[in-house]
């Protein structure tokens, strides 16, 4: 389902604005896909996670286009006439899987992250504003939105999103339970989850596999998607 799910939201770019095209493309799942006072959406599975996961709808391009997939052995690149949009395509595809296995979660599919993570600050405004009850439990937020295989970041434009103790527990997760060989990076840029830094104490980023985001020239390590599609099901996200 991964690879099929990934192709399926990748045949296209998103620019902002667009996010309602690629929510129509979502398969169908047995889950009540949501949209939030700010124009988010969102499914809960279970009511009580701690966690919420977190990955956007647009692509970072400026206009809408066709995307011609190229094969590459376990690679997936473009015919370079458009960027690809793994940058979030793959992050989405995860989070759908996650969601069709059942496991228990808050999972937020942002708008407009791609021109200032409009749709994130709005949620994270409006919840300090009146908080909203369905965020009254969530303590963690993990973006899946890093390039490369090994990234669970701990920094987002040089302040500290999350604590060492947080970061190495997840390491240790991802790293015992799939074959990987994550480490903690305090070199992250900007991505969803640094909204919620003043808000919620645990907010990281993980790598999805994804390279050369928001250039013609981006590709898909499915391989690694894959992978991570299994591991995910096995960590024990609530505990962390
Ligand atoms: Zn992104």
């Amino acid at each position: 389902m991964i690879r099929q799910t990934f192709l399926s939201l990748t045949t296209q770019t998103y620019p902002a604005g667009t996010e309602h095209q690629v929510v129509e493309l979502f398969p169908d799942l047995n889950y009540n896909l949501q949209i939030d006072t700010v124009g988010n959406y969102y499914v809960q599975v279970g009511n009580d996670s701690s966690c919420m996961f977190t990955s956007h709808l647009d692509t970072a391009s400026t206009f809408q286009g066709p995307v011609v997939h190229r094969f590459c052995e376990t690679l997936i690149c473009t015919d370079e006439q458009s960027i690809l949009g793994a940058d979030c395509k793959a992050g989405v595809t995860l989070m759908l899987h996650m969601i069709q296995q059942g496991v228990k979660g808050l999972y937020y599919f942002f708008f407009a992250e791609e021109v200032g993570c409009i749709g994130s600050l709005k949620l994270a405004k409006a919840h300090l504003k009146n908080p909203l009850a369905h965020l009254q439990n969530i303590s963690k937020v993990i973006s899946f939105d890093r390039r490369g295989t090994g990234s669970v970041i701990t920094h987002q434009s040089g302040q500290r999103g999350c604590s060492d103790r947080f970061a190495t527990a997840l390491v240790g997760e991802l790293n015992s339970k799939g074959p990987f060989n994550y480490q903690t990076d305090p070199t992250g840029i900007c991505t969803d989850s640094l909204s919620f830094f003043s808000i919620f104490p645990e907010c990281t980023n993980l790598s999805v596999g994804y390279y050369n985001e928001h250039l013609k020239t981006e590709y898909q390590d499915m391989d690694h998607l894959e992978k991570l599609g299994e591991t995910v099901l096995k960590v024990d996200w609530e505990s962390l």
